[in-house]
């Protein structure tokens, strides 16, 4: 299984909304795909449309007890998609993991014993706390979104020194699939200047797809469902769409059939 995190350490990038998007497009292209909620807030579950009583089991059982992701994962609504949903007990993990063995080998553990997914996409919570940890231990490579605004490149160092810190420490194998520029405002001067700033300073990392900012994407969640279904011809959903596909060419080549 190849395994993404979708991590930034400040929140309302679009970390959550990538997340459900790209799953939401791998699994339309015949991916067997499986999104794994690591923020306490559950935005990604609910995003997707499962209340309360469909997280029974949730990634704090995976974390703290083992307990496998075939027990823990649920359907969605998109076949192909598979969730296993964050509930509130998550918050307490980042302080309860600090005490139990191997604290940041967990997820990476559990991911290791599915059979039944092809790729795992992770939606990081917005700290670099073990939480977060655990999904760059457990993934072959990072995706950033990173939102056009002046301080956006702030941040980025501090991410790119965890993402060194966990090669060397715990997963000398993670890699970085791409940044991804998302909220982007073609009308506004300052988005593009710093669009410029990141692609002059971060080069081929920077994925060629944009993420505008669209008002049906931040309406999907609200529905339970992914912009992709919710209103397919949007542009942001047609920009994930495109997003999907330049990420797929980025995967190594033997991983790319599916
Ligand atoms: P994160 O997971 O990094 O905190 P989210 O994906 O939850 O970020 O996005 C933060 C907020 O911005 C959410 O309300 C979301 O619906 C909205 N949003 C995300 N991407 C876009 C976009 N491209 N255009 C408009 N609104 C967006
Ligand atoms: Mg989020």
């Amino acid at each position: 299984m190849i395994t993404i995190a979708i991590a930034n350490q400040k929140g309302g990038v679009g970390k959550t909304t990538t997340a459900i998007n790209i799953a939401t497009a791998l699994a339309a292209t015949g991916w067997k795909v499986l999104l794994v909620d690591l923020d306490p807030q559950g935005n990604a579950s609910t995003g997707i449309g499962l209340n309360a009583a469909d997280r029974e089991r949730s990634s704090y059982d995976m974390l703290i007890d083992g307990v496998g992701v075939a027990e823990c994962a649920v359907p969605t609504r998109i076949p192909g998609l598979d969730i296993i949903p964050a509930t509130v007990d998550l918050s307490g993990a980042e302080v309860e993991l600090v005490s139990v063995d191997d604290r940041t080998g967990r997820l990476r553990a559990a991911l290791h014993r599915d059979t039944t997914h092809e790729i795992c996409l992770i939606d990081c919570p917005p700290s670099l706390g073990l939480l977060t940890l655990n999904a760059m231990a457990a993934a072959d490579s990072l995706m950033v979104p990173l939102q056009c605004e002046f301080f956006a490149l702030e941040g980025l160092s501090q991410l790119l020194q965890t993402v060194e810190r966990v090669q060397e420490r715990f997963n000398p194998d993670l890699g970085i699939l791409g940044i991804v520029l998302t909220m982007y405002d073609r009308r506004n001067r300052l988005t593009d200047q710093v669009a410029d700033d990141v692609r002059s300073c971060l080069r081929d990392l920077v994925f060629e797809s944009v993420i505008p900012r669209n008002v049906r994407l931040s309406e999907a969640p609200s529905h339970g469902l992914p912009a992709l279904i919710y209103d397919h011809a949007c542009s942001g959903s047609q920009a994930y769409m495109k997003l999907a596909r330049e990420l797929i060419g980025r995967l190594p080549e033997r991983r790319k059939a599916a």
